[in-house]
């Protein structure tokens, strides 16, 4: 069995490799070649935790296995990161378990990835401003992945919490793309391509701050009750999802589906877009959104990716198990 520690995982994979993997899963899923196992996740009365799986497998790539993990909120406080994951790989014909990976990183850039992934397909190819809501620890991902995929002229960004732009203005600096912090109105108006990534219960960008064209990935809502756009946003969009079961129940479709502003069986899954199933935007005026839940086929995926490269480079430890 291979091992690869979180600490290893930093550099080890590239941003497209990440992008190659999910968008390859992405694609499995919609041909049903792929499938997520129902997802668990409880509060275990200890530590205020919230603990975990997410699952499933791949049956062109044999990724199979899971994520474990959760949501520790005192960490903090003990130096550590409040999210924590481990995935588990098994080899797809004995059933033996093949590796164990460090998840907290991978999950970051896996989300990015699938954000990614979205702008590259649904965005307009004229898209020169990106605008971004939300600045906590996953929107520097979500930054550097969508800026590779147009170039952008422009960052806007809006956050409730003042004080928090300093690693996404990094990113942009990094990128020579010049940075601005600007209310929501403003941010509406300009961008081209609207990603948000925060942890809100109640809509943030309303319906009306979006203009014809836009593509705006949500990212943020993974959790029943969770909300970043206005529901009236996903009635006047095309809506594409990473999976429609999750998109209805823990994304940010919820709303709108439970409304009946949007009909389940409208959401298109992007794999179809990739697999050139579902032309994708068909106008320049569309409004694009892709509600981004987060499978766990993704982590697999990106995971599976890390254990050949750690191998390639001899930063795994192999066990016998
Ligand atoms: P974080 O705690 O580092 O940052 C939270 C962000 O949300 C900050 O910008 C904060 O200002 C903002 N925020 C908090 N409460 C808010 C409110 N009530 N209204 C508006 N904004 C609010 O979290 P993170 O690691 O950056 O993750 C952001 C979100 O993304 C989380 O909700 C997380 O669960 C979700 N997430 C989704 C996926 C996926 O695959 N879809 C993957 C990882 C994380």
């Amino acid at each position: 069995m291979i091992i690869v520690p979180e600490h290893a995982i930093d550099g080890l994979l590239t941003e497209a490799e990440c992008f190659g993997a999910v968008e390859q899963v992405f694609a499995s899923m919609a041909r049903r070649r792929a499938g997520n196992f129902p997802v668990v996740r409880e509060a275990i009365g200890h530590a205020d935790a919230l603990y975990g799986f997410k699952s499933g497998f791949d049956r062109d790539s044999l990724a199979l296995g899971l994520k474990a993990g959760g949501f520790w909120p005192g960490n903090a406080a003990k130096g550590l990161t409040n999210h924590q994951s481990t995935v588990f790989l098994f080899d797809a014909d004995t059933g033996r378990c093949k590796a164990v990976v460090g998840g907290n990183l991978l999950t970051a850039l896996r989300t990015a990835a699938a954000c990614a992934i979205s702008v590259r397909h649904l965005a307009r190819e004229d898209a020169r401003v990106l605008g971004m809501i939300g600045a906590g620890h996953q929107s520097a991902f979500q930054l550097r992945a969508a800026l590779a995929q147009r170039p952008f002229d422009r960052v806007l960004a809006w956050n409730l919490h003042p004080g928090m732009f300093g690693r996404m203005e990094a990113v942009a600096r990094e990128h020579g793309v010049p940075f601005e912090a600007v209310e929501l109105d403003r941010l509406g108006a300009e961008a081209d391509v609207i990603v948000t990534i925060t942890s809100s219960f109640a809509a943030i960008l309303k319906a009306a701050q979006v203009r014809p064209g836009t593509h705006v990935a949500c990212m943020g809502t993974d959790t029943r009750g969770k909300q970043e756009v206005e529901a009236e946003l996903l009635a006047a969009a095309t809506v594409f999802t990473d999976e429609v079961a999750q998109s209805v129940s823990i994304g940010e479709a919820q709303h709108a589906v439970a409304r009946g502003l949007l009909a389940a069986d409208s959401i298109v899954e992007i794999g179809a877009v990739i697999n050139g199933d579902h032309p994708g935007r068909i106008s320049e005026s569309e409004i694009t959104v892709f509600d981004g839940t987060g499978v766990g086929l993704q982590d697999l995926a990106v995971a599976a990716v890390a254990v050949d490269r750690a191998v390639a480079k001899g930063l795994a430890t192999e066990v016998d198990f």
